[in-house]
């Protein structure tokens, strides 16, 4: 046990009661989430090993969050990115800067998982894109043991849980270790991937995640005026900053279902809060074009 319980809330929107489950306030280096993913690496010993390396996006909050687990192991951290834009090369902001200043070594490779095996030894680690491996599920068993206590200790009648998936390990993981219905949204591929990733990760689960569809198909990490506004309508209403690139869609799901699902709904903020900085600064440059 690495972190103590993250704290557990009692909130309003659109008049509705809903308990938050604050993963992002759990420790202020880690990104709630990738915290619980990262638990078994942070709390075992790797002797052999000198080196982390992965590959994602160039504002990943699974790079930023490695980087501090490199930081704090003494490891190197190799990361290889696709592409990283002039303007963010010249101006780092968010997580691309928080990893920097923690030592990572960034390689732009446009083939990016041949280019990862260039930087893989005997005494490297391998951690595959946002952290999607089977070493994930022990910190995310104690985040379900969190949620057991918390609903217990709030009386909460008929619980049932709701998050945004990227490669949708958490809610998987979630769904296995908890004795009531985990809901989840895609931000990244179909929802048929998603499933298809579950049964191969889990093959003889009893229940999986259910995923909720959004009216609207929204792209990853694409910028969306209504989902900017109810960003901005939650942060307002509820005083809470959620993250910009998964939550808005997280919730457009929720809201689009609410009526239909039985319960009380606990929605889990898994932070990226640091990633908020570059998705501002995109949606001002688009507010400026407009
Ligand atoms: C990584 C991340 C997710 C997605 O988690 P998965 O386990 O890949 O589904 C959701 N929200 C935030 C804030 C994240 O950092």
């Amino acid at each position: 046990m690495l972190f103590p319980p993250s704290p557990f809330e009692k909130r309003t929107f659109n008049q509705q009661t809903f308990y938050l489950k604050r993963d992002d306030l759990l420790d202020k280096d880690f990104s709630g989430n990738k915290a619980r993913k990262f638990h078994y690496f942070l709390t075992h010993d790797f002797p052999h090993i000198k080196r982390v390396v992965s590959s994602g996006s160039n504002q990943s909050n699974a790079m930023y969050s490695l980087s501090i687990l490199a930081r704090l192991k003494g490891w190197e951290f190799f990361y290889v990115c696709d592409h990283i834009p002039q303007f963010l090369k010249e101006n780092p902001i968010g997580n691309y800067k928080a990893a920097l200043l923690n030592g990572m070594n960034i390689i732009e490779s446009h083939t990016r998982e041949e280019e990862v095996q260039n930087w893989l030894d005997e005494k490297s680690l391998h951690v595959n894109e946002g952290g999607r491996q089977r070493e994930a599920e022990e910190g995310i068993e104690i985040l379900a043991n969190e949620l057991l206590v918390d609903i217990q200790t709030h009386n909460i009648s008929n619980p049932y849980l709701v998050l945004p998936s990227g490669t949708g390990t958490t809610a998987l993981f979630l769904q296995k270790h908890l004795p009531f219905p985990v809901f989840t949204c895609k931000t990244v591929g179909d929802s048929a991937y998603l499933q298809k990733q579950w049964a191969m990760v889990e093959p003889t689960l009893r229940c999986y995640p259910t995923i909720l569809e959004t009216d609207k198909k929204y792209h990853y990490g694409k910028l969306y005026v209504e989902l900017y506004v109810l960003w901005q309508r939650l942060k307002e209403e509820m005083g809470v900053e959620f993250d910009l690139v998964y939550d808005p869609v997280g919730w457009k799901a929720l809201l689009e279902h609410i009526s239909s699902l039985d319960g009380t709904p606990i929605y889990l903020h898994q932070g990226g809060i640091l990633g908020n900085t570059s998705m501002l600064q995109r949606y001002a440059r688009k507010a400026n074009m407009l």
